[in-house]
């Protein structure tokens, strides 16, 4: 079954759904039975409360999610699961499940590929090929929820989202603040916003205005920097906004929606890994309510950058605390499958 001209129902709210089955000339209640299948990401075929007659009409004007995983991976040393995704019109993008003691955590893309351009990242080597929907980023949580029920029945699924994968989710403002609404809708995914994480590379301006969408999201932010000159060696967005400006976004993030912003380090041999680095970085966010999560680089193979030793790391976090700085070393995940961004997809490109 095709899906040109079709309605994306996962990517519909509640109100747009029971507009939509009016429109068809269908009761409104309908909306509650397609409702519950649609957050279980059921194919229209398999809804046997609705009549063959108007799942037959349905699948003529409509389909549930348009996301199919097409490969899988599962890390032998900690049961991370990574995955390519097809989208409707052939795309590729890929996915991570994180398993965690206090439940699963979905990492999820908001674009094929990525503009942002930074050094170290796989995403953005081919550009942005094109944003997703709404329903299509959704639509990852729905597809793999389903492989989970198939897989190992009665087991809770996804708990936790992050839009950490490919794509820059501000330069895709409208579908993921809209997705954002679908995950904690009650008759969505009914997801608390409490456990979602959005990542940006600190699109200034989207950062207040997201701040003012009354969303209380875990906002993280990529800093990967102590100061500008570094940053700008890292990242084009340097180039367009000042980290004055981030962190002035973000004490703005803090204050309105009081939540704690996340940054992220990534440490790169030889550019932002120094000691006195760790001490400017304390400078900066010193008094800030924040928390920053230290990466050692993942090594991309087309970058030139390098990663740094386990002691670097130690060292570069151990500095921070002194400097009173919450601090956490993000867990390498998946190490054996290619769990960095965009890698999976350039492998089947
Ligand atoms: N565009 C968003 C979200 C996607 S990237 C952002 O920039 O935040 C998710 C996180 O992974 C970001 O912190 C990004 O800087 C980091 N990242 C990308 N490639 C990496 C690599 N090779 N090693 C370590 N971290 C990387």
């Amino acid at each position: 079954m095709g899906f040109e001209g079709k309605t994306e129902l996962c990517g519909l709210s509640f109100e747009e759904l029971k507009a939509f089955v009016l429109s068809l000339g269908e009761s409104a209640f309908r909306a509650e039975q397609l409702a519950a299948w649609i957050r279980q990401g059921a194919a229209i075929g398999e809804m046997t409360n609705l009549s063959k007659a108007l799942r037959s009409k349905l699948e003529q004007v409509a389909y549930v999610n348009g996301v199919k995983i097409r490969e899988s991976l599962t890390s032998k040393i900690d049961g991370t699961e990574k995955y390519l995704y097809e989208l409707p019109d052939g795309n590729l993008i890929e996915g991570v499940r994180m398993r965690y003691r206090y439940g699963d955590t979905l990492c999820v893309s908001t674009q094929v590929g990525c503009r942002m351009g930074c050094k170290f990242c796989a995403s953005t080597l081919d550009g942005c090929v094109r944003s997703l929907s709404a329903g299509e980023i959704l639509g990852q949580v729905l597809a793999v929820n389903r492989r989970i029920q198939a897989l190992t029945p009665g087991e809770y699924g996804i708990h936790n989202i992050v839009m950490m994968g490919s794509g820059e989710p501000l330069d895709n403002y409208d579908e993921s603040v809209r997705f954002l609404r679908l995950v904690n809708a009650e008759k969505g995914l009914n997801i608390s916003l409490r456990n979602v994480s959005l990542s940006t590379c600190g699109l200034v301006d989207k950062m207040y205005r997201l701040a003012d969408e009354g969303l209380p999201v875990t906002l993280s932010v990529s800093l990967h920097a102590p100061n500008d000159d570094i940053r700008r060696q890292l990242m084009p967005v340097a180039n367009a906004y000042g980290i004055s400006d981030v962190l002035k976004a973000c004490r703005y993030y803090i204050e309105k929606t009081g939540r704690r912003v996340i940054f992220e380090y990534a440490l790169v041999g030889g550019v932002n890994c120094e000691l006195s680095h760790a001490d400017e970085l304390a400078g900066l966010l010193r008094g800030m309510q924040c928390h920053v999560n230290v990466i050692p680089l993942n090594e991309v193979k087309e970058r030139a950058l390098k990663g740094v030793t386990k002691e670097q790391t130690e060292s570069f976090i151990q500095r921070l605390e002194q400097r009173h700085i919450s601090v956490t070393r993000r867990r390498e995940m998946g190490d054996d499958i290619q769990g960095a961004c965009g890698q999976l997809r350039r492998s089947r490109l």
